[in-house]
């Protein structure tokens, strides 16, 4: 029975060790490495104008292509270095890559173009958030960019903080946008508490539009909802047309999504915007 159990304790913590060193040590090295070793890009979608479907500006979407594991996901690593406290690092590098691409950028936008920018919660509670967000602004061409926070409903856990953050941010002149809206909990309590400057309609949504006989009276509850906030909505995940129809008739300021764009490299940007008529294509 003693040999059964020992061998029993020695698979357990053999198990814990490999846990410890595969799930809560490598990956946070690996990003550390990854960093330094230049395999996080970014790119960029198109956010437009849903009456005229011009770019009004771009959202930052962060890509790490890993040597052996090939592609890793955002919705993957952003949790993994979220967990392993290394979101600000991370995020301090997305700003950097930025910054490095905002001349470019710059000529391919007009002035006062959005900016979006994801925050992970562990940041916006960070001590170092509002000095990280202000290198990122003296990074940038002055005066041209927009900057615009995308949050999501789940990370105002600290709500006082959270509230002096938000009225710090609009002081600095930063916009801020609620993402995913309509996925989360609480969302209608967070709105009338925070004075976001953008709703972002979840993805789930605007699938939903088209293939019901009677479109959502949630997403109809939520367009009047924004609309007497005075909120700037901004219809995430457009694919089709038919939803481009539907959101731009019921007066949705901004669509995003494969109808108008994919994601792109900075590189594939200067082509889009050689060829305007890109931004209105599947690609
Ligand atoms: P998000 O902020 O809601 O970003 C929109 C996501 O929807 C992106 O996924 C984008 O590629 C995808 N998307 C855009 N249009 C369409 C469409 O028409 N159909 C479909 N099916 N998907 C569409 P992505 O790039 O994989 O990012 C996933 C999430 O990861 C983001 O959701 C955001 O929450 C997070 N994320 C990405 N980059 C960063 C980052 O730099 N920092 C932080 N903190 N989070 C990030
Ligand atoms: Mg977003
Ligand atoms: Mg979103
Ligand atoms: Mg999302």
């Amino acid at each position: 029975f003693s040999l059964l159990m020992g061998v029993m304790c020695g698979l357990l913590s053999g198990l814990l060790c490999y846990y410890v060193l595969s799930v809560r040590l490598r990956p946070g090295k690996e990003i550390t490495t990854a960093i330094k070793r230049n395999q996080f890009s970014v790119v960029y979608q198109p956010v437009v104008d849903a009456e005229t479907l011009q770019i009004r500006g771009v959202e930052a979407l962060m890509r790490w292509k890993h040597p052996s594991a090939g592609d890793i996901p955002p919705d993957a690593f952003i949790n993994f270095a979220e967990a392993q406290q290394l979101i600000v690092p991370l995020t301090r590098h997305l700003f950097e890559l930025i910054a490095k691409d905002a001349p470019v950028l710059q000529t391919l936008l007009p002035p006062g173009a959005k900016l979006g920018i994801n925050i992970a919660p562990a940041h916006l509670l960070a001590d170092s958030f509002q000095q990280d967000l202000r290198d990122l602004s003296a990074m940038l061409p002055p005066n041209y960019f927009q900057l615009v926070l995308e949050i999501t409903e789940r990370d105002m856990l600290n709500q006082r903080l959270a509230m002096k953050l938000f009225e710090w941010l609009h002081h600095e002149g930063y916009e801020i946008a609620i993402d995913d809206f309509g996925t989360g909990h609480s969302a209608l309590i967070y709105l009338e508490r925070f004075s976001f400057d953008y709703l972002k309609i979840d993805r789930g949504f605007v699938n939903a539009i088209g293939t019901e006989t009677v479109t959502s009276p949630v997403l109809d509850a939520v367009l009047t909802l924004a609309r007497k906030m005075s909120l700037v909505t901004v219809a995430e995940g457009v694919e089709t047309q038919e939803q481009a129809n539907w959101l731009r008739q019921h007066g949705v300021n901004f669509l995003q999504g494969y109808w108008i764009s994919r994601p792109l490299t900075l590189e594939k940007l200067i082509e889009a915007h050689a060829k305007p008529e890109n931004y209105f294509t599947t690609t």
